[in-house]
């Protein structure tokens, strides 16, 4: 029975016409990937960085990055591990940064928009180093948060051209050239999904933010969280938009937020075209065995119809597929 068990959460993840639908890892600790290692996840969709950060009295420097990311990836074998670059501000604060109180932190200096500041270039490049040095060991792909303009992009990919010529003047090995994607949680970055497409190799999805942007409501305020449901036909529009978008230049567009694990859904992302999804560890079994006999006509059909509908209530009934 447990093994039976065990041997089912392994397995992939099959839709009705036969293709594979890849569930990866969100994971923001060593004990997130250890768990979701071994509850089945192909891989790593979001690594937070975060937690080098957090609650750190001194800032992690390039050998300290280096070896918690190498424990984080350990579990996952030969599996592709998507680190996401170092997401403070907003809520995130980092005590050792002495960052500038905003009164607007969600629409401030955070994400790329902080790691490109000239005043945290050392940050930047000691943090991209560590990945890039990752790299030389085992698969891995590079995801930029927040991102809004093309400008953000080609500023990283600058940022990652540096880090590589310093390391090999060093003679450090370092990966050759790893998948660079973006996060799409900014409404900018969906209205210009197809633009931005044609500079990554990927793009993800953070339903999280992207909520709370396209409804201008703060996530995590409980006043107004009836407005935050990601399944309202305007955040469900912002998706479709952005995979239409990305399917121009053929970029893979996959769901790192809370949404992609989201029972009710799972059948409409599908059928909005999106191509994998990257859930925590206590969800990557429910989401594997949901996906199992999904029929991609059949959610295109239920994705259009939950576009229609004018309340997010309404698609959050029951599914039977
Ligand atoms: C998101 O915004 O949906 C996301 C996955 O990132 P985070 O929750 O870390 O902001
Ligand atoms: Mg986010």
């Amino acid at each position: 029975e447990a093994e039976a068990l065990r041997r089912e959460a392994a397995a992939p993840a099959v839709l009705a016409g036969g293709e594979l639908f890849p569930v990866y890892a969100n994971v923001a600790t060593l004990a997130d990937a250890r768990l979701s290692a071994a509850s089945g996840a192909e891989g790593v969709g979001l690594l937070r960085t975060e937690f080098l950060f957090l609650g750190a009295s001194s800032l992690p420097d390039e050998e300290a990055q280096l070896a918690a990311l190498r424990d984080m990836a350990e579990p996952f074998g030969n599996h592709p591990v998507t680190v996401r670059l170092l997401d403070i501000g907003g809520d995130k604060e980092v005590s050792a940064l002495d960052l500038p109180g905003e009164a607007n932190p969600f629409l401030g200096v955070r994400g790329v928009r902080l790691l490109l500041q000239p005043r945290h270039r050392d940050l930047f490049q000691a943090h991209l180093r560590a990945i890039l040095r990752l790299a030389a060991e085992r698969p891995l792909r590079i995801m930029i948060p927040m991102v809004s303009l093309v400008e953000e992009i080609r500023g990283v990919q600058a940022e990652l051209a540096l880090a590589r010529e310093a390391l090999r003047a060093q003679g450090v090995p370092c990966g050759g050239s790893l998948p660079l994607g973006i996060m799409v949680e900014t409404p900018a970055a969906v209205f210009a999904a197809a633009t931005l497409a044609r500079l990554v190799d990927f793009m993800s999805i953070g339903t999280n933010d992207l909520t709370q942007y396209v409804m201008a409501a703060e996530r995590g305020n409980a006043a107004v969280s009836a407005l935050g449901d990601g399944l309202h036909p305007a955040v469900l529009a912002a998706i479709s938009q952005t995979v239409q978008g990305a399917n121009g230049p053929g970029v893979p567009v996959s769901v790192c937020g809370e949404l992609g694990s989201d029972a009710q859904a799972v059948p409409i992302l599908v059928g909005l075209g999106i191509q994998s999804v990257s859930v925590n560890a206590a969800s990557v079994a429910p989401v594997k065995r949901q996906l199992r006999g999904l029929c991609r006509d059949r959610c295109r059909e239920l994705a259009q119809e939950a576009l229609r509908q004018d309340v997010a209530g309404a698609n959050r009934r029951s599914f039977a597929p």
